[in-house]
């Protein structure tokens, strides 16, 4: 009996030595009291977890910003059983690092325990931030695709209905593509999507301006806070901006170089409208300026 007490008890402390040298860090709460029992060493060191020494007030691992945060995490880890946290975590070299802390609630003898495994999930989350981008992407341009659009376009009509301001949307089409393809050949053609992409998705000159490929040879770009004055101005800038990048366009009957229609259309949204009119209204106005000539700027009516 004693040697199996004895045994015990070693297995026990190799137990605890070997878990004290684990990454993952790990410690056990007190769920009544607040305080913190046990912890291993990575639970110090990553996430400032110290155990409670009688006689002194318990303190809150530094990895929780306030009482409050350590105080929900309690309460959800006791209320529900068990809990998911995850958040951003500064080390004291200044890298930063996603952690990832499952807490579960255990009775032992009378009393209640949360017992928290705090882990590094930096590259999971890294991966999963690189998918989500990548399917926000269109994959010949790079620029933000018609996903993201249809997003944005929502988002932006709904904080501009918040804050009454205008929402402008500009819808640009490369003028005569077809017959750019067809005279210079489609490789030709993605290079020219590319270098048209690039040019319009850089204007610093207006820093709320978002612009997504929309689908084929039509770029979409989104600019709040603008009226369909000013929204026709940076139009007429873009416009330029794509004339200016002097590529030649041999079958244009347009321009010898590579040019761009627009159609603007600006509101102030009602929550109660549908952003597609928005949309609509732009796309009339492009059919404009296309008609009226190409290489040119054209606004809806007031709708
Ligand atoms: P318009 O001035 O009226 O806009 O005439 P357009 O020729 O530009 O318009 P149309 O809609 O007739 O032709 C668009 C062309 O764009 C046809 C299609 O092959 C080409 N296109 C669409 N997507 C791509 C692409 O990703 N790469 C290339 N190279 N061509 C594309
Ligand atoms: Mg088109
Ligand atoms: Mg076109």
């Amino acid at each position: 009996m004693e040697r199996e007490v004895r045994d015990q008890q070693r297995r026990l402390a190799l137990f605890y030595r070997l878990a004290s040298q684990t990454d993952d860090a790990l410690f056990i709460i007190d769920s009544v009291e607040g305080r913190v029992t046990e912890c291993n060493h990575s639970a110090r060191a990553w996430l400032g977890v110290w155990p409670f020494v009688e006689g002194t007030d318990p303190a809150i691992p530094s990895v929780f910003q306030s009482f409050d945060q350590w105080k929900a995490f309690l309460d959800e880890a006791a209320t529900k059983g068990s809990a998911r946290f995850e958040w951003d975590v500064k080390s004291a070299d200044g890298s930063s690092a996603v952690c990832e802390i499952l807490a579960r609630l255990v009775n032992e003898q009378g009393v209640s325990y949360v017992v928290a495994v705090g882990r590094d999930v930096t590259s999971r989350v890294e991966t999963e931030r690189d998918l989500m981008d990548q399917t926000q992407r269109d994959g010949l341009t790079g620029i933000l695709n018609r996903r993201a659009f249809d997003a944005a376009l929502v988002e932006l009509w709904e904080s501009s209905a918040q804050t009454t301001t205008p929402l402008a949307l500009l819808m640009m089409d490369v003028d005569h593509f077809k017959a750019y393809n067809d005279t210079l050949g489609h490789p030709a053609g993605d290079e020219c999507l590319r270098a048209v992409s690039g040019a319009i998705g850089r204007m610093i000159r207006y820093p709320g301006l978002r612009v997504f490929r929309y689908g084929g040879e039509e770029f979409v770009g989104l600019l709040p806070v603008t009226d369909v004055g000013a929204a026709r101005n940076a139009a007429e800038d873009l416009r330029r901006t794509v004339e200016g990048l002097g590529l030649a366009h041999p079958a244009s009957p347009t321009s010898n170089r590579v040019t761009i229609s627009t159609g603007v259309a600006s509101r102030i949204p009602n929550l109660d409208d549908d952003p597609a009119d928005l949309l609509a209204a732009a796309d009339e106005a492009l059919y404009r300026a296309k008609f009226e000539g190409r290489n040119r700027v054209a606004t809806a009516l007031p709708f």
